[in-house]
């Protein structure tokens, strides 16, 4: 409703723009030509030499003068009469224009404006739901008369893990939100060292479920960029294709040059992603419907969001390619 008020507003404003400059150019001309109308038409007739004697021809002058004032008054008539006529035409047409072309201009506020509220709704909603749970188990906890140091500790325990989800949440929001406002440093980054650091720090989640990750990296090329944050990009990968792969299973990292490209691939054989999820993976806060009920796989849906945004920012892409039951793989493309 907002949206479509201040399209009327902002299409009046444009209006009034364009009406203002039309009776400008309008009263120019109406100037321009009573200017030329006097020239031609109101010079005074001159003196007529016409057999009959003076009086005869002073009348012949007068009502010639009289015929080009009528002339001059009809001329200016049709002058007045042609540019309102232009005016209402572009008062219609002009109005008609604005409104798309204000319709045109907030699209993409309006789109930018939902999208931020959309945020902060999840965001909130993501904040609400740890703390409600805490706070309820806290008030069960507290008016249990028979508290036992046990269960006190169990409750404390509990405490931690929920402050300790919050903890991440606020991180990945804090990450977006500087990755938003922030221009990366340009290092030259080579290929091959930054898919062995990354594959460093994936390994110890990896050793939990007994998942090998194994680097294939035939590559001497180098980016330019910001290293830690295109190794966080890659983590962001692994972890994800550890996190969602059973145990036991290989998890594989490689990188290639392609053309003037580079990609780099990390290929499980994990749960998969379904094609009617496929779209939405890197929105911020979307879950598959399989990571949020039924495994319990903890996490926001931010990390892929973060992952596309350092990406993007180093002129790259991000895809996945996906197949429920066989496993994902997620390839990026980094301009060489
Ligand atoms: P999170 O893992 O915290 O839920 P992400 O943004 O990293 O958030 O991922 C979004 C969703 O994409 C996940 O919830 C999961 O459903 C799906 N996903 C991401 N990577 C994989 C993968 N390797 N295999 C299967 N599903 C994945």
């Amino acid at each position: 409703m907002t949206f479509h008020k201040n399209s009327i507003k902002l299409a009046g404003l444009y209006l009034a723009i364009m009406m203002l400059i039309s009776f400008f150019f309008s009263i120019n001309i109406y100037q321009l030509s009573v200017q030329e109308f006097d020239r031609g038409l109101r010079r005074p007739e001159p003196a007529l030499n016409i057999p009959g004697g003076p009086g005869f021809s002073i009348q012949i002058r007068d009502q010639l003068q009289q015929d080009r004032d009528q002339r001059y008054e009809d001329a200016k008539d049709r002058v007045v009469n042609r540019l309102l006529l232009v005016n209402l035409l572009i008062l219609v047409s002009g109005g008609i224009l604005s409104y798309f072309l204000a319709l045109r201009t907030l699209k993409p506020i309006e789109e930018a404006h939902e999208a931020q509220s959309r945020f902060t709704a999840d965001a909130s909603h993501e904040l609400r739901t740890p703390i409600t749970a805490m706070r309820s188990e806290n008030e069960v906890a507290l008016m249990n008369p028979k508290l036992t140091l046990s269960q006190a500790r169990q409750q404390i325990k509990s405490n931690i893990e929920e402050l300790e989800k919050l903890t991440d949440l606020s991180d990945g929001l804090l990450r977006l939100a500087r990755l938003e406002n922030n221009n990366i440093k340009r290092d030259t980054i080579k290929i091959s060292n930054l898919i062995a650091k990354a594959v460093d720090r994936a390994v110890p989640i990896a050793e939990k479920k007994n998942i090998l990750i194994t680097a294939q990296s035939d590559t001497a090329a180098s980016v330019s960029g910001d290293e830690s944050s295109l190794m966080e990009a890659i983590v962001i990968l692994l972890d994800n294709a550890v996190k969602y792969s059973p145990a036991k299973s290989k998890v594989i990292v490689r990188a290639i040059t392609k053309q003037k490209n580079v990609v780099i691939q990390v290929i499980d054989t994990g749960a998969g992603i379904k094609a009617t999820e496929l779209p939405h993976i890197f929105d911020r806060f979307y879950r598959a419907d399989s990571s949020r009920s039924k495994q319990k796989i903890t996490g926001y849906g931010l990390g892929l969001a973060i992952a596309k945004n350092i990406i993007e920012m180093h002129g790259g892409t991000v895809a996945a390619d996906s197949k429920p039951g066989v496993g994902s793989t997620f390839t990026i493309v980094l301009p060489n």
